[in-house]
């Protein structure tokens, strides 16, 4: 049977041009970029396409957006082999994550791509990421997917999409994926690294999960950070969770008043998860006496997790209706291979 791709046209660069009013580049309809790439047809495989109305520039990217986008993967899941999602960079990394938790039992790769120059332009990096894209999310090795994963590619490189970050503007690598190795390489060939593709046995029907809950929080600290800003952050009104971005292995300062107001946090019921400002590594809570507090007040250890990741792993968690206990032992543990176990 035909291979068949579905591309999934969200918005981001790789589909803008520049405004003649202001220089300012937006984004512009699909059919408009896929002439800039007809040698897609030559893989002979069967590759439709469908676009966000209106497209968008990934900043303007809301949950309400990951539902619509999950529900065209749902709606089309069984009719083709795989999905290629265009995607501005800047929120790149979020939607893939946020997609990853929501996506249960998925066995068909969902590759998210885009560029940093618009694909109409003479040095883009679009032509490559999309065509590297449609042929991973084709790759088949015995009749099944062989990435069967939320990933991202870009720049010769396939991420697991919840290990990913955005951490360049201006290079064409602009992301990167610390703790955790890439899933291919494309050079010459590509060539996958299966042993890090998480090929879960036993999978059940596909399905999708809609329920993500922002009252939540990601809280950078930094020194010289006020008491006055905490306390405003503890005070809003139906917050549920924050996730904290600690120094090095998970470190904060030795304050009186933070720890109280984290403890008060907690007593609240708000779940507070601990990851690190560093993107290489991992939270140790307890190692540093700077962090012994934290642990000690029940703040949940979020390993080795990207913000990405932690923030919409929390809004995932958070829309179910679990026990606040419940909640904190899924963050510290492994869903969908966003922390190294
Ligand atoms: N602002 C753009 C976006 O995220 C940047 C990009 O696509 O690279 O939509």
């Amino acid at each position: 049977m035909q291979t068949s791709i579905l591309i999934i046209y969200t918005g981001g660069t790789i589909g803008m041009v520049q405004r003649p009013e202001d220089g300012s580049l937006s984004p512009v309809n699909f059919d408009e970029l896929l002439k800039e790439v007809p040698m897609l047809n030559k893989f002979g495989f069967l590759i439709d396409s469908v676009s966000f109305d209106p497209v968008l520039d990934s900043s303007n990217i809301t949950p309400e957006i990951w539902y619509d986008l999950a529900g065209v993967i749902e709606k089309n899941y069984q009719k083709y082999d795989g999905f290629v999602v265009l995607h501005g960079t800047d929120t790149m990394a979020y939607s893939a994550s946020a997609l990853s938790f929501m996506f249960e039992n998925l066995d068909k790769p969902v590759v998210f791509t885009g560029s940093q120059l618009p694909i109409g332009t003479l040095r883009t990096d679009g032509k490559e990421n999309l065509i590297t894209a449609v042929e991973i999310a084709a790759a088949k090795i015995n009749g099944k997917a062989i990435v069967p994963e939320v990933c991202i590619y870009f720049d010769s490189k396939l991420y697991r999409g919840n290990r990913t970050s955005k951490v360049d503007s201006q290079q064409f690598r602009a992301f990167d994926s610390k703790n955790y190795p890439p899933l291919a390489r494309a050079g010459v060939e590509i060539s996958y690294n299966t042993e890090y593709v998480n090929y879960t046995t036993n999978k059940g029907v596909f399905s999708v999960n809609y329920k993500l809950n922002t009252n939540v929080v990601l809280l950078k600290i930094f020194p010289g950070i006020r008491e006055s800003v905490l306390e405003s952050i503890i005070g809003i009104e139906g917050l549920q969770g924050i996730v904290l971005e600690s120094y090095g292995s998970g470190n904060v300062p030795q304050l009186e008043w933070f720890t109280r107001l984290i403890k008060k946090a907690v007593d609240k019921g708000i779940v507070v998860l601990n990851i690190s400002q560093c993107a290489g590594g991992k939270v140790e809570q307890g190692r540093y006496e700077t962090s012994v507090d934290m642990k000690k007040i029940g703040v949940i250890s979020g390993f080795d997790m990207t913000s990405e990741a932690a923030i919409t792993k929390m809004m995932f968690l958070l829309g179910h209706e679990l026990q606040l206990s419940e909640v904190g032992r899924y963050l510290s543990q492994n869903l969908k291979g966003e922390i190294t176990a």
